[in-house]
């Protein structure tokens, strides 16, 4: 590469499982200038080469894994990866951040990317050593569940530090819900898991040794200095609590998703909270590739009927299997956590499975018939574990729950009011009748009904005083910034908890892109997070999307809030469209929510970044 003295190596490695052939590409300088790298350079390659019309189980849908030009240097937290591939859940376009080491070993092999694509004839895993990939028979591997598959690939490689990806038995299964496990983190939302499953890839194991280059090494060394110095202070409470800090936040503010969003305040919430988690069952702090924080929370039930139950609790698992369960036992949710990484489903999108069957089962809308004998009421933790096992095994319901819950609204129109998603994928655990601006990050966001990529809104709606939670101007452009602002940092390889700590922020300031590349990118990342936001939308659009797809379930809009702080708060469908409206406005889309010629334009997204793309609508 020509522009940049440090943080890419140029190259991309594709492999295809129906040929077992293997090739290198170049990454072009053009694109990563306009696109930067991880989130930007993956919904580029999906522009490119997958279809409006391929299925996501279709041999011609791809997994595209890119890194950014800071993972893997010497610099806090520069752990992550991005995946984009056509989801099983939503049955569009997917974008997914994850850490671990896979990513900087990836580059540590001299590699930016990897492309997976085709579909093997037999269960298969990968190892990529250097580089250098081999095709081996996973038939050993049938079953194994994510943790185990990944200690057989650190086995069949013979380095206990390789990065692994691996799919459990619910993805082998084809569950819609499955993630794709990522050494002690994962891919969760959308089923990329599931996706693996399709092409009968067990697992990937990648081991390097190489260093990833950097343009000025002793500004590098400064600047981890300082941010290390910064995040002791900024990131004490993610060090202490991890993200379950915000569980007691939310529950006080009355938006904390109760009973499946039947209520918004969850009045046991106690026993589900940071401190009694860190009082009962703290073991120790996990912690991703080079990351300081270790905002990761080892648990451990020590007596009791879930004695010896372990998992990583992090906030939206138990909003979502605690108060949207209407569970409070905590040893419960431990055990149905480590259950769900077991067997490979996305905690969030089971958990609003669980919650679902729950309310339908209380209603009287199905019977111990449908849920192989299960009294399915809300606070069961004992329900919440076996709907798990449900989904994870297609029994009963959970075969249907096991399809996504677009697919189960299509088939059963009459639960609607109860299934709480966007475009197929459920709800993070927040209620967006308790602050506004939440909507509009669940309606706008690229991959549905999600958190991170929609714009994660609770600092500055309700942590700095800074916004009115209820006000219905202002947060079209808000939201926008947040989105801007988060989809450049998945680009860059970061954890978006570190990025203040290098001024990574929605006015982007300091030095460390230039110490690292040596070419002057901090000015433009907010446009080039515009940008990619944009490309994303078209990507959308040309899949259908459109203003309808932005809307939010009907519970939403025509059911008050019963109980709690935020009683008797709704958001009406025309108070929603005020927020639309301003949002479409602020991103130069028109009023059916599509990117308008003008826009694109004045992006770049014409021409020669985008030649090769597919016909639009
Ligand atoms: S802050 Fe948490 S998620 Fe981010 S890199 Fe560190 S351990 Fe991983």
């Amino acid at each position: 590469m020509q522009a940049f003295t440090g943080g890419y190596l140029g190259r991309i490695l594709r492999v295809n499982l129906t040929t077992r052939q293997t090739s290198v590409e170049e990454l072009k300088d053009k694109e990563v200038e306009l696109l930067l790298g991880g989130r930007g350079i993956a919904a580029r390659m999906y522009y490119d080469e997958i279809s409006a019309d391929t299925k996501a189980f279709d041999e011609g849908n791809k997994l595209f894994f890119v890194t950014g030009p800071l993972t893997g240097v010497p610099l806090p937290s520069t752990t992550k990866f991005q995946l984009a591939t056509k989801s099983p859940e939503t049955g569009h376009y997917l974008c997914s951040n994850c850490g671990g080491v896979f990513g900087p070993r990836l580059k540590q092999c001299g590699l930016d990317a990897l492309i997976i694509e085709g579909r093997a004839a037999d269960w298969t895993y990968l190892t990529i050593n250097e580089g250098e990939v081999e095709f081996r028979d996973a038939s050993e591997m049938a079953g194994l569940s994510t943790d185990k598959a990944q200690a057989f690939l650190h086995d069949a490689i013979g380095d206990k530090n390789a990065g692994t990806m691996t799919i459990g038995p619910a993805a082998e299964k084809l569950v819609r819900l499955s993630y794709l496990g990522v050494d002690s983190r994962a891919f969760g939302r959308g089923g990329p898991g599931a996706v693996m499953g399709s092409k009968k890839l067990k697992g990937i194991a990648v081991s390097g040794t190489g260093e990833v280059p950097v343009a000025d090494r002793a500004r590098v060394d400064e600047i981890r200095k300082s941010a290390l110095a910064e995040l002791r202070t900024s990131r004490a409470d993610h060090t202490r609590l991890g993200t379950m800090q915000y569980i007691k936040k939310l529950n006080d503010l009355g938006c904390m998703p109760t009973r499946n969003f039947q209520t918004s305040h969850f009045e046991d919430c106690g026993p589900v909270e940071a401190e009694s988690m860190k009082a009962n069952y703290y073991v120790r702090n996990y912690a991703c590739y080079r990351c300081p924080v270790a905002c990761g929370k080892m648990c451990e039930v020590k007596e009791g009927p879930h004695a010896g139950a372990h998992a990583r609790t992090e906030f939206e698992t138990v909003g979502l299997f605690g108060p949207c369960c209407g569970v409070s036992d905590f040893a419960a949710i431990i055990a149905a956590n480590q259950l769900a990484d077991e067997i490979g489903v996305d905690t969030i999108s089971v958990g609003n499975a669980v919650s679902l069957t729950m309310e339908l089962f209380e209603r009287g809308l199905i019977t111990t018939e449908d849920t192989d004998g299960i009294e399915a009421n809300f606070g069961s933790g004992e329900a919440l574990i076996e709907i798990i096992r449900l989904v994870g095994e297609r029994r009963g319901i959970g075969d249907l729950l096991a399809e996504g819950f677009a697919e189960v609204a299509r088939r059963k129109p009459e639960w609607s009011w109860y299934i709480m998603h966007v475009k197929g994928l459920p709800f993070a655990a927040y209620d967006p009748r308790g602050f506004y601006g939440n909507a509009l990050t669940k309606g706008t966001s690229s991959r549905g009904a999600c958190h991170n990529v929609g714009g994660w809104s609770i600092r500055a709606e309700l942590l700095s005083g800074d916004y009115d939670r209820f006000a219905l101007t202002g947060k079209g452009p808000l939201i926008m910034s947040i989105q801007d602002n988060r989809a450049y940092v998945d680009s860059l390889g970061l954890c978006t908890v570190v990025r203040g700590s290098m001024a990574f922020s929605a006015s982007p300031a300091g030095d460390t892109m230039e110490a690292v590349t040596g070419y002057a990118f901090t000015p433009k990342l907010l446009d080039i997070g515009e940008r990619i936001y944009n490309l994303e939308r078209m990507i959308l659009n040309r899949e259908g999307i459109v203003r309808a797809d932005d809307m939010l379930p009907e519970r939403i809009f025509k059911e008050a809030i019963p109980s709690g702080p935020c009683k008797g708060r709704t958001l009406t469908r025309e108070q929603y469209d005020i927020m639309l409206d301003e949002y479409y406005q602020a991103r130069g889309w028109d009023s059916d929510g599509v990117v308008t010629s003008e826009t694109k334009e004045r992006l770049g997204l014409t021409g020669e970044l985008i030649q090769t793309g597919g016909e639009e609508q």
